[in-house]
């Protein structure tokens, strides 16, 4: 076994039925006619990718977009299939595909399942009409609801819902209706985001042409406080800044990026990042579909990472979970000004963030980068 290898597999998926206002991923509407071609070229990069790189069997794979669940049913299955045959996959593995109330059916479902798909992240983001309307999401409460149930039906032990707060107009009690409706559902785990307006989106734009309000910083805070005290309240862990879960349904792929482990991501504007555990590097590809058909294998960036730049992500992101890490060599006048603030403390020879230190993981970011 190589220290090294990947054993953490990403794919982007980066199609959409539509852009949502606040959108600055990877993602695009009105391209679905590229879907085949898109997958045979993903399929080319993965192939090559076996060839140029050591893999361990993989503990997880995550299809994350864009809208995954957008793909038919049968490229999906054809796909998957392509990777199952390609990888080595661990019988454990926790195997991830983000898909979108609008485009979860029985049929799809079906697919995703067979093709050993064993967790579902639902893009749920919120139930309230108006907040929904402010971000333009196309789904409402009500398919959301659908398409939770419809999964639990076909046999999905383990779903996540991602909730969005901070939103123009957005109360504190809706936000609050919004995160008992959510709980109710019954989630494994639950994901919640603050809204940031990214330049250049169409949010963005219409903020900028006053047209939509600041979010007072005062009720983003009491929003995210009333996060904390219903999903703890209804049995759910904060195990890292922005993500709650039940125990044991922590996100294994995630954990992967705040542990700085390798991950291989394969797709348009997919980012690998690889450490030998002193050193690092990471890489992304053509961000833009149609040229990523054209030339899956072209690096389209890269960087690479000294042995304090690679420590200091390493601390950055370790520091946004509760698990916290071992404590990390260098950087002592840093974490001592931090723990002087009350942003983190040692538990157990365990470096970890206080809850302050959770609700502004910024300032431990800048303290360290
Ligand atoms: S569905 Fe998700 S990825 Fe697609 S445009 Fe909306 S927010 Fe972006």
């Amino acid at each position: 076994m190589t220290a090294a290898a990947f054993r953490h597999l990403y794919v982007h998926i980066p199609f959409c039925r539509h852009k949502c206002g606040y959108c600055d991923f990877n993602a695009y509407a009105g391209m679905d006619r590229l879907m085949p071609e898109y997958v045979a070229a993903l399929e080319q990069e993965l192939s090559n990718a076996v060839r140029h790189h050591a893999f361990d069997p993989l503990e997880t794979l995550y299809l994350g977009g864009g809208t995954p669940s957008l793909l038919p049913a049968g490229l999906m299955a054809d796909l998957l299939a392509f990777i199952r045959s390609t990888f080595e996959i661990r019988s454990d593995a926790e195997v991830t595909l983000e898909a979108n109330p609008g485009s979860t059916d029985a049929e799809r479902l079906a697919a995703w399942l067979e093709g050993g798909v064993n967790r579902l992240s639902l893009g749920v983001q919120g139930f309230d009409g108006r907040a929904l309307a402010v971000l333009e999401r196309r789904t409402d409460a009500a398919q959301a609801e659908k398409a939770f149930a419809l999964a639990r039906a076909a046999g999905v032990t383990n779903i996540n819902i991602d909730l969005i707060y901070a939103v123009p107009f957005q109360s504190r009690q809706s936000w609050l209706e919004t995160l008992q409706r959510g709980i109710a559902l019954g989630p494994d785990h639950i994901s919640t985001y603050c809204l940031t307006f990214e330049e250049g989106t169409l949010l963005w734009r219409r903020r900028a042409e006053g047209r939509v309000p600041e979010v007072d910083p005062d009720l983003q805070w009491d929003q995210l406080d009333a996060a904390c005290r219903e999903l703890e309240a209804a049995g759910f862990e904060r195990y890292e800044v922005s993500n709650w879960a039940r125990h044991g349904r922590e996100s294994r792929h995630n954990l992967a990026y705040w542990r700085c482990r390798p991950v291989f991501g394969a797709g348009a504007g997919a980012h690998s990042y690889w450490s030998d555990g002193i050193t690092a590097r990471r890489w992304w590809n053509v961000a833009r579909p149609r040229e990523f058909i054209a030339a899956m294998d072209k690096v389209a960036g890269s960087e690479d990472l000294d042995e304090r730049k690679a420590r200091a992500e390493s601390i950055m992101l370790g520091l946004r979970t509760a698990e916290g890490m071992t404590a990390p060599l260098g950087f002592e006048s840093e974490l001592k000004r931090l723990a002087a603030d009350g942003l983190i403390e040692r538990v157990d020879g365990r470096v970890v963030p206080t809850r302050r230190g959770m609700d502004l993981h910024n300032q431990i970011a800048l303290a360290v980068l």
